[in-house]
């Protein structure tokens, strides 16, 4: 049976992608956090554009990210860090 990727861009009407999937979603991250330079931001945008699992990939990511970012910064309770140092050192 043909994978489920192809078979959905087979329904689309898309054929071959731009650059592998596997590249755009390592890179994902990173473009999200403006690391990437400009040839390697076209790359992710044109598979982008051609790939719905990749996008739909990186919308998750990219909301993911935003909503962790929205969360307050809790602060340890007094003592946390010693009980840890002392846990991991035994
Ligand atoms: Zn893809």
């Amino acid at each position: 049976m043909m994978p489920l990727r192809s078979r959905i861009l087979r329904l689309l009407g898309r054929g071959k992608l731009p650059w592998p999937c596997e590249e755009t979603r390592i890179h994902s991250s990173e473009y999200i956090d403006g690391e990437l330079d400009a040839a390697m931001k076209r790359k992710v945008r044109a598979h982008l554009r051609a790939c719905p699992l990749c996008e739909a990939f990186f919308r998750t990511l990219r909301d993911t990210i935003a909503a962790l970012r929205g969360m307050p910064v809790q602060a340890a309770p007094a003592g946390f860090a010693d009980r840890v140092r002392k846990n991991i050192n035994g």
